[in-house]
């Protein structure tokens, strides 16, 4: 492949070679609207992709790479096939190279009508179950590639710790151990097992978006992000790490600035930090016009070919600008200068050739000539239904309301309680996740599913408050005392709330509180005396303190997806059982806002003294808590060593016992605490996790390996390390302690 690599490098002009590092939009590719004298290309439906602009653009510039969807929804399987076709044909006829087709395809095959579309990775991280996202990762792989695309920008590995950053969703939660390992997951899922030989059922992945993107201090999108470097290696880092150890081909840049430091003009983290101690070999492409935005929004660039050369001299292979051509013309004239080297050159598009041969793409630009006739089957289908059963969280069960026996006459209440947009969320056939007019129809929403499971005699349903159409986070006149009066002739109330769907700025907010009308519906309700069942429908959590009593239950259902309200009412009737836990820390209070790997000093109440230091954060759920409908004993923990060094391996055990009367699934979670280090340890971290399923009665010992350098941390000198003295491993309440007989500082960026 190296050769085949060289041979074709060997061939090509700058201008081809140039070419290649450019991404446009798919609707680039036709006729313009003159608004103003400028072009404006359409962002509507029924895109016509015009024959002769494909022959300039490709004639002309060569370009290496499309994306996206033409208009505001997602297309069917034929005119995907179509398109691409069409593009490759072109491309293939003027360049010589097929072109690299990428689509946003993070949750399923979110643009293609027919696809199947999985809960969002928020839910794949309730499931702790990696099995789970790595089918998930392959069936979409599958169904992409079957419509003429082999490459997703996807899986998304920013750690989602702030509550308030709106694509919170988008990832695994605020650990990054869960992080890690469902990106080791997605990535085999998705490409298959061998990086370098995709197969006709593989794409390549695109992690993103790198890095530290999800903790801007503003909490709104692609604004700064301030943190310490140890702290940037230890968590935010390690994610991307085992994604491009597993195999990763292709990596997309966080739009934002870290410590200053916009991440698309960082040598040091693109090419020192992945590149090279990496030893990487796969292919950067900027986020959407991040080149643009070194000048437009970044300020450290005085016009486009400055911010071009800080971003290629960084380490950017390819840019993603979607509607401009100018990346050629002055990249080109950087080269001609001596300001962008001819090797930088040639090593990105080596990278951008790689990834091309790697696909197959040489030999089949738009699929391999295989049948696809498990696309949308209900095999698939079943897959996303198991993947949000599994997802869900049962955070309160007061009095074991839940499971509603048959026969219990239900009002079904919330602005999500009959819409697919909310258990969907963004990504899903549009940007910000809107119903798709004849296609979302054909799923059912929580009421939808309900009177499937109930019967439509005994579930009756008044939403109270609406959103508005066309609006994010806007709703109607609420018309709670509507409800209420419905509220007279049922046993129970469902109340579905949460947020509205979204993604990136729009989803920006400016209250982390639940909308008033609906805590408000909420609490009128309990007036009534009748039971109620709150339902979050939500991609990030909003605070409900203040509801949370008045519920008899409450269930966290996250982003599930279309089969999200037929994976609920299954749950609630008791046909299935909760298994989910939650993958960041709820919060309680408005302005406390914490992690579960929190230092001990925002915990502990001070000892006596003068001074009061009481810093104690509420939450008001933990990082991985979730109920059952069963009970799990945990009993005999084994640490198989009292001492250890930093290269042992250790294995710890415990035996889990399913002590009550349904099967149930059980997420088993190792935590280690280091207690005394040179740096102000965190309480605790998650080293390692597992989903057991048990019968009734039975018990399943489980057990861990756990590489002993895994409880090591990043020093304030920037080097991993591993100290000398206790640490506890734990698993739910049992605690072992065991000695690290030998401190050891790594001299090697990574361990
Ligand atoms: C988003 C990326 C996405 C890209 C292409 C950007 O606005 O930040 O996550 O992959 O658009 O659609």
């Amino acid at each position: 492949m190296e050769r085949r690599i060289e041979r074709q490098l060997s061939r090509m002009s700058l201008e081809e070679k140039i070419g290649q590092m450019l991404e446009l939009k798919v609707n680039r590719f036709s006729v313009p609207d003159m608004v103003n004298g400028k072009p404006k290309w359409r962002y509507v439906d029924a895109m016509k992709l015009d024959e002769s602009v494909l022959d300039t653009l490709f004639a002309k510039y060569y370009v290496g790479s499309v994306l996206g969807v033409s208009g505001n929804y997602a297309e069917t399987r034929a005119q995907w096939l179509e398109w691409i076709t069409l593009i490759q044909q072109k491309a293939v006829k003027h360049i010589g190279i097929p072109v690299l087709y990428g689509n946003d395809h993070n949750h399923g095959t979110a643009f293609i009508q027919e696809g199947t579309l999985f809960p969002q990775p928020i839910n794949m991280a309730a499931s702790f179950n990696t099995a789970l996202a790595e089918e998930g990762a392959h069936i979409t792989a599958y169904e992409s590639r079957a419509s003429g695309c082999p490459w997703v920008f996807n899986p998304t590995l920013d750690l989602g710790r702030d509550p308030r950053w709106p694509r919170l969703w988008e990832s695994f939660g605020e650990d990054a151990v869960v992080n890690a390992r469902m990106a080791e997951a997605q990535v085999r899922g998705y490409q298959g097992d061998n990086p370098n030989h995709l197969g006709p059922y593989n794409v390549a992945t695109c992690i993103k978006h790198y890095f530290a993107y999800g903790s801007p201090v503003s909490g709104k999108d692609r604004t700064p992000v301030y943190m310490a470097p140890n702290i940037l290696r230890e968590k935010y880092f390690e994610p991307f790490r085992a994604a491009i150890q597993a195999g990763a081909l292709t990596l997309m840049v966080n739009s934002g600035s870290v410590n200053g430091v916009p991440l698309h003009a960082s040598y040091e983290y693109l090419t020192q930090w992945v590149k090279e101690d990496l030893q990487w070999d796969g292919m950067i492409i900027t986020d959407w016009q991040d080149i643009n935005s070194l000048w437009t929004r970044e300020h450290i660039a005085k016009d486009k070919k400055e911010a071009i050369r800080i971003a290629v001299n960084a380490g950017v292979d390819m840019t993603m600008d979607p509607y401009e051509v100018d990346f050629c013309i002055l990249l080109k004239e950087l080269v001609l200068e001596g300001k962008v080297s001819q090797a930088r050159i040639d090593d990105a598009v080596r990278r951008i050739l790689r990834v091309k041969y790697r696909l197959g793409l040489f030999d089949n630009p738009v699929k391999a000539n295989v049948d696809y006739a498990d696309f949308g089957s209900e095999k698939f289908v079943n897959q996303s239904l198991k993947a949000a059963e599994e997802s869900m969280v049962l955070l309160k069960n007061e009095g074991d309301i839940l499971p509603l026996k048959q026969g219990t006459r239900i009002l079904v209440t919330g602005p999500n309680a009959n819409q697919m947009r909310c258990l969907n969320g963004g990504w899903s056939y549009t940007w910000q996740g809107a119903d798709m007019p004849g296609v979302s129809e054909n799923f059912n929403t929580i009421y939808e599913a309900l009177c499937n499971e109930f019967g439509n005699d005994k579930v009756v349903l008044e939403e109270g408050v609406t959103y508005k159409k066309g609006k994010y986070f806007e709703e109607n006149e609420p018309q709670i005392d509507k409800v209420v009066s419905v509220a007279a002739n049922v046993d129970v109330i469902i109340a579905c709330v949460g947020e509205n769907s979204y993604c990136e700025t729009p989803g920006n907010l400016t209250d982390l509180r639940l909308s008033e009308n609906q805590r408000d519906l909420v609490k009128a309700l309990a007036q009534t005396g009748k039971p109620i069942i709150l339902i979050l429908n939500e991609g990030r959590p909003r605070i409900i303190a203040d509801i949370v009593p008045m519920s008899k239950a409450v269930v966290n259902i996250l982003l599930p997806g279309n089969y999200g309200g037929d994976a609920l009412a299954g749950l609630l009737s008791g046909k299935a059982n909760f298994s989910g836990k939650l993958p960041y820390t709820y919060p309680s209070e408005l302005s406390s806002q914490i992690t579960y790997d929190f230092k001990v000093s925002e915990q502990v109440k001070t000892m006596e003294g003068d001074y009061n230091y009481d810093a104690v954060v509420a939450w008001q759920w933990p990082f991985g808590y979730g109920l059952s409908y069963t009970d799990f004993v945990y009993s005999n923990l084994v640490v198989d060593t009292k001492s250890f060094t930093a290269d042992d391996m250790l294995t710890v055990s415990v035996d889990v016992k399913n002590v009550g009367a349904v099967t149930g699934k059980e997420a088993v979670l190792l935590y280690s605490s280091d207690l005394v280090a040179s740096i102000t340890p965190d309480n605790r971290r998650l080293r390692d996790f597992t989903k057991v399923e048990l019968q009734p009665g039975e018990q399943k010992t489980i057990t861990f390996h756990l590489p002993a350098q895994n409880l090591a941390f990043v020093g304030a000198d920037g080097r991993w390390r591993i100290e000398e003295g206790d640490f506890v491993l734990r698993i739910e309440n049992m605690m072992q302690t065991i000695h690290c007989i030998q401190t050891k500082v790594w001299d090697t960026p990574n361990r």
